[in-house]
Formats: structure tokens, C-alpha cells, sequence
């Protein structure tokens, strides 16, 4: 059965915000893409697209990809989908990464510059709106600062992406850059897996953020799987206590009748301060089920699950797993 045509996305819909000062305005829920690469299994094109093709149609209008994620695959469906929307340009705003890749880390200056043509190349695009220097705890932040940003604003100024970003899991990462680059270098962090119910550590972490100007992305409410009826992929880096914790508060949701990944979903979007929380979808009746988790905020969120849910994890709040490599 054709799909229908996407043409606006709905009015109204998903909140538009802000992202730090870059001009852009980014719904609360993206699009993550990374299942598009198959990361979470396998995926048909058409899915791909439908899937995108909804979610713009629901009112997302920013999605997230890197040629790591399925080594170029995400990159690719992405591509299509979009193209398959028939929109203009500068209705939907995308993110790609740099420096991370099937077969390793590579931040040099060289790497990225080729990097963004492969990606442009992937996405059928002549620019993309941000570009994200990907994962940086794995390599040299000392790189990260004297080359690969550097290599990134002549990238900008070539007018192949707009907006620079740097994403990765420990926090201080972030301080560590930013503390040593002019202002205005980076115009966004992308963090993931510390703004959900079980940790809130980027919380300490958003009036730095903000006083700098930064747009703030976060990733993953779900944490990685964690904070879902299933549980998380075997893969998962989380302790085992926390693995625990986290299924006793699935548990506890199921037996009053409500899924703890609306829960989680309704709880990271809540945060204002948050441009837009990127959540991985490759269905229809995922996206749906998202945006209108994303929407019902402040009518059916249930504050005392809540309270009941961080109850339960209280033992395990903040708790999260190395990543990267020591920094000197
Ligand atoms: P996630 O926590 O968003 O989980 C994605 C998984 O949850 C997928 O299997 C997806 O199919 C499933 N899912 C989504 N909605 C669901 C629903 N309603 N019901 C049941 N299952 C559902 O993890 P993620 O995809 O890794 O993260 C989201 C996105 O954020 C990524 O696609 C990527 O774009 C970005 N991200 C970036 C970084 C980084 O830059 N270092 C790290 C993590 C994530």
C-alpha cells in the first residue's frame, strides 16, 4: 500500500525548542537512526522510510545518524528516506558524525575532512546541519582540541555542515574541551544514557552547558534498553545491579498496568533545558508510539509511578560503566 504523502508535518504536534544559539529549532523528540544501520536487527528500506516518513509527518524534523552505525548502512537509509519525503531543505535539520567508524577511531584532521564528503556523498545532501566529532573519550582529547575542531571550523566555514558538535558518555569530557577552545568552536554536545529516571547526572552538568551557550542533545532515555519491558541487549554495559534494579522497576510498572519506556520517554523530554532527547526507532508503530508518549506530557504522566520507580532505583542512581580511554 502507497504511504501517504508526508507535505507539512503536522501543526502542533511535538514542541519545537531552541537549540543554544544556533538559530535552529529542533523537536523534542528526534530521531535516532542508529537502528536504521541495523544495529537492532535487521531493516527493510521501505521500513526505513516509512518509519521517517511518519515521523516527520508527526512533527519530528531531526534525525541522527553517523557512518558508524551499521558501518555507512544508517547513513544510506537515512539518505533515501529523506529523499523519498520530497521536502525542502531546510524542513528537516540532520546530524552526522565524524572520527568513529566500522573499523575504528581516526579524529586526525585528514580523516574528518574526507569524512564528511563520504557522508554527504551517503545522504545525497550538500551540506549537513551539525556535524558531530563522534565518541571523543577514545581518542586524544589533546587531538580533539589542537586538530579535529580546528579541522571542523574550516569545514563549517566551507559551508558542508552548519553547526559543530562533540558527543560521548563520561561527562567531563566535555568540560575538559569546551575549558580549552574559544567560545563559539562548538555549538552542541550530544550526551547520552545520563538523563533518565535511573541517572540524571547531566543535570549538574546543564548550567555550565548553558552559560556557554551550548545546545544540549541528549540520547538514549531508554538507557540503551535498561528502562524497557524486555530488558537490555545482551551487550549491555551495565552491572549486573543495576541490570536488576532497573527490571524490578519494569516489573513494578507492568503490574500497574503501564510500560516503564513511556515512563522514561515522558521523563527526559519533560526537561526544557533539553533541546531534543534522541530515541532509536525502526517502525511505524515505534514512532508513533513515542511521539505520542513525547505529547501526553502533563496529562496522564503518573507522578506517583514515578516517585515508585525512583524509589527502586535509588540504590543504583548515577551508576554508570567506563568508556573510552584514560585521559592524561
Ligand atoms: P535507545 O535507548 O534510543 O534505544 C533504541 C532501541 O529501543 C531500539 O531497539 C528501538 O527499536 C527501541 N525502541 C524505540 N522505541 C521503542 C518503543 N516505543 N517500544 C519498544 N522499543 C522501542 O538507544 P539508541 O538507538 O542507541 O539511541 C538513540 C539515538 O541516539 C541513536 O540512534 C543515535 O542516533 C543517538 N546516540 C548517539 C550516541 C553518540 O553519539 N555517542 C550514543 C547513543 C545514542
Amino acid at each position: 500500500m502507497a504511504s501517504p504523502s508526508p507535505s507539512l508535518p503536522l501543526a502542533g504536534m511535538l514542541e519545537l525548542r531552541p537549540l543554544g544559539q544556533t538559530g535552529l529549532m529542533v523537536s523534542a523528540l528526534g530521531f535516532g537512526a542508529s537502528p536504521l544501520g541495523g544495529v537492532f536487527g535487521t531493516v527493510s528500506e521501505q521500513d526505513a522510510i516509512d518509519s521517517v516518513r511518519e515521523a516527520f509527518r508527526l512533527g519530528i524534523n531531526f534525525f541522527d545518524t553517523s557512518p558508524y552505525y551499521g558501518g555507512t548502512l544508517s547513513e544510506k537509509m537515512l539518505g533515501k528516506a529523506l529523499r523519498a519525503l520530497g521536502v525542502p531543505r531546510e524542513s528537516f535539520v540532520i546530524s552526522t558524525k565524524c572520527g568513529r567508524y566500522a573499523d575504528g577511531f581516526d579524529f586526525s584532521a585528514e580523516r574528518v575532512t574526507r569524512s564528511i564528503d563520504e557522508s554527504l556523498a551517503r545522504l545525497n545532501l550538500d551540506y549537513v546541519d551539525i556535524l558531530h566529532c563522534h565518541d571523543i573519550e577514545f581518542g586524544s582529547l589533546d587531538q580533539v582540541v589542537n586538530e579535529t575542531i580546528p579541522a571542523l571550523i574550516k569545514l563549517k566555514k566551507a559551508g558542508k555542515t552548519r553547526f559543530i558538535g562533540i558527543t560521548g558518555l563520561p561527562l567531563g569530557i566535555f568540560t575538559n574541551v569546551l575549558d580549552r577552545i574559544p567560545p563559539g568552536s562548538i555549538d552542541v554536545v550530544l550526551s547520552y544514557c545520563h538523563y533518565s529516571i535511573n541517572d540524571t547526572s547531566l543535570e549538574d552538568l546543564l548550567p555550565y552547558l548553558k552559560s556557554k551557550g551550548i545546545g544540549i542533545i541528549t540520547a538514549s532515555p531508554l538507557a540503551m534498553g535498561l528502562l524497557t519491558e524486555n530488558g537490555p541487549p545482551e551487550w549491555h554495559p551495565a552491572s549486573a545491579e543495576l541490570k536488576a534494579a532497573c527490571q524490578a522497576a519494569a516489573s513494578h510498572c507492568k503490574s500497574k498496568g503501564k510500560n516503564i519506556s513511556k515512563l522514561a520517554l515522558q521523563y527526559s523530554v519533560k526537561n526544557k533545558d533539553i533541546s531534543t532527547v534522541l530515541v532509536g526507532m525502526n517502525s511505524v508503530k515505534q514512532v508513533e508510539e513515542n511521539v505520542a508518549a513525547a505529547t501526553e506530557i502533563g496529562e496522564e504522566a503518573d507522578q506517583q509511578l514515578l516517585q515508585d520507580v525512583q524509589d527502586i532505583l535509588k540504590p543504583v542512581k548515577d551508576q554508570s560503566w567506563p568508556s573510552g580511554i584514560q585521559q592524561s
